[in-house]
């Protein structure tokens, strides 16, 4: 495949007011293919007066161009361009992501690409869907409630999904009326900078998109977080950070909206369909190798099906093919980084250390070249185990004994997060019920899931606050005035 031998000679740039610019901090870093740990390309860290420069693009967008002036189904009609344009250049996108992130190719292809279109062509649909209220105050007054647009938003995210993770804060955002400076995490923009090139190509007005690519903290993320001139911050990244982004942005008390860490039960029952379970665990632990915030990494089994369940999962898992992620019989690519390939190799040895039973996997280094991991099943552990309760973001699955429903609900319940949870029963009665007492914002029955643009998703507890996608994220999104008028 071609894309495998692209390179990106020149350094990359950053987009302002719809042009590429040159940073005039004159800084650069590397982003590597994790597969090879060649680097791909150098790129642009936007700096303090890059950023000034983007929020005065961003800021003249919203009060004097045309975006928030436009007749709504017309903005609806832009942004759907955007989904065109992503689907149109699926395959270009889904190779930049591969090598950008290492997740495998037909992940990107087929799953993370198609799905950023579809978020972005559900959001443009909100243009023209948010309607006003009339109050019932005193008779002698009219008076109605008018949903907004919040203003110049920053979109910061993470490296795990960018493109996915792009549409999901840009649809939403514009088609809502707001205009936003994005930035990419610093280990895999590469596809971020090549949807500049479609939201040109769209004919988004100038300043509407800005894409910033730089570091997080004393750099482009953080003077985002803490820029007077940003109205609203919605951040995707650990929790670890989220905290450090609600400080920065009490300056001006910017509104933020957070989707943050997860460390997801998955319980399973014994009177689950086991085939249907099994099948579910295994991307629920290795999907994307790991890296994605909602998996239910953290299983819990009853008794009377934990050995035999253990027992198939570690079998299977010992037949994943861990390699090149373009190689198509590929179901596992490597980690994003060095760094995070030495956090969760020290996470496999803290497992055997801790006192859980190891069932396959740990090595660490299952390759010469690339950030490769095998994929790990953990037996007997214990909730109370640092595998159990921090989120590794790895290939690693922990199986922890139950008891009883009130025995799964209570240690699925025993964590900092509550992004997602996933059960699996034959009985309706349970599932509804074990539904309603997990404290988490998505709950899976019987199936390995995946958000979808239809359905809102966000966090209890350090997972998060603010939901995105579904009927929700207007609320994300807009605020509102109430003008009362005297008749
Ligand atoms: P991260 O380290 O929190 O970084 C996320 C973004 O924040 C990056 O763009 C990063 O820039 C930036 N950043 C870092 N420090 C900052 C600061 N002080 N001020 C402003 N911005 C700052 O997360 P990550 O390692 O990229 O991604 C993995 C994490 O994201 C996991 O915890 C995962 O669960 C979470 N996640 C959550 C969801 C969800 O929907 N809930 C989805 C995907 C991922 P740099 O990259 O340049 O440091
Ligand atoms: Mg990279």
């Amino acid at each position: 495949m071609d894309a495998k031998r692209r390179q990106w000679r020149e350094p990359t740039k950053l987009f302002i007011n719809g042009r590429w610019e040159a940073p005039k901090s004159e800084r650069f870093f590397e982003t590597l293919n994790p597969a090879t740990e060649e680097v791909l390309a150098r790129v642009s860290e936007a700096g303090a007066a890059d950023v000034d420069d983007a929020v005065r693009a961003a800021r003249k967008a919203f009060e004097e161009g045309p975006w928030s002036k436009m007749v709504p189904k017309e903005r609806g009609r832009l942004v759907a361009k955007l989904a065109d344009l992503i689907e149109q250049n699926a395959d270009e996108l889904s190779e930049i992501e591969t090598l950008d992130t290492g997740m495998p190719y037909g992940m990107a292809r087929y799953g993370l690409i198609p799905t950023a279109a579809d978020i972005m062509r559900h959001s443009a649909g909100w243009a023209d869907k948010v309607y006003g209220e009339t109050n019932p105050v005193d008779p002698a007054f009219f008076s109605y409630s008018l949903r907004e647009p919040v203003g110049l938003c920053a979109g910061i995210i993470p490296w795990n999904v960018p493109l996915t993770m792009a549409a999901m804060k840009l649809g939403p955002a514009l088609a809502l009326g707001n205009v936003m400076i994005l930035k990419p995490a610093e280990q895999a923009p590469l596809t971020c900078l090549r949807f500049a090139e479609l939201v040109r190509e769209a004919g988004i007005p100038d300043g509407v998109i800005n894409i910033l690519t730089g570091l997080g903290p004393n750099s482009t993320g953080s003077f985002l977080a803490n820029h007077p001139g940003i109205d609203k911050v919605a951040f995707t990244g650990s929790s670890e950070v989220g905290k450090e982004i609600v400080k920065s942005s009490s300056g001006n008390l910017k509104r933020v909206s957070l989707e943050l860490g997860g460390k997801s039960p998955n319980i399973v029952f014994s009177d689950a369909d086991i085939e249907q379970a099994l099948a579910g665990a295994i991307p629920a632990f290795t999907a994307h190798c790991g890296q994605i915030c909602f998996l239910g990494t953290r299983f819990f089994v009853q008794q009377e099906i934990y050995d035999e369940f253990t027992a198939r999962l570690s079998e299977m898992t010992s037949g994943i093919k861990v390699g090149d992620p373009f190689d198509k019989d590929t179901q596992l690519g490597p980690l994003i980084t060095r760094e995070q390939h030495e956090r969760v190799a020290g996470y496999l040895k803290l497992g055997v250390q801790e006192g859980a039973k190891l069932r396959v996997g740990g090595d660490a280094k299952p390759k010469d070249r690339g950030y490769f991991v095998a994929p790990t099943v953990f037996s007997e552990v214990k909730n109370e185990m640092r595998i159990a309760q921090e989120e590794i973001f790895g290939p690693v699955a922990t199986i922890t004994r139950f008891k009883d429903e009130h025995d799964a609900v209570l240690q699925g319940n025993d964590t900092a997060f509550g992004l997602a949870a996933n059960l699996w029963t034959r009985d309706a009665g349970r599932a509804h019920r074990v539904a309603r007492a997990l404290k988490a914002g998505t709950i899976w029955v019987n199936c390995f899931g995946f958000p979808d643009a239809a359905a809102s998703f966000g966090g209890y507890k350090q997972s998060g606050y603010g939901r995105e996608l579904g009927k929700h994220v207007v609320e994300t999104y807009t605020q509102l005035k109430t003008v009362c008028v005297k008749l």
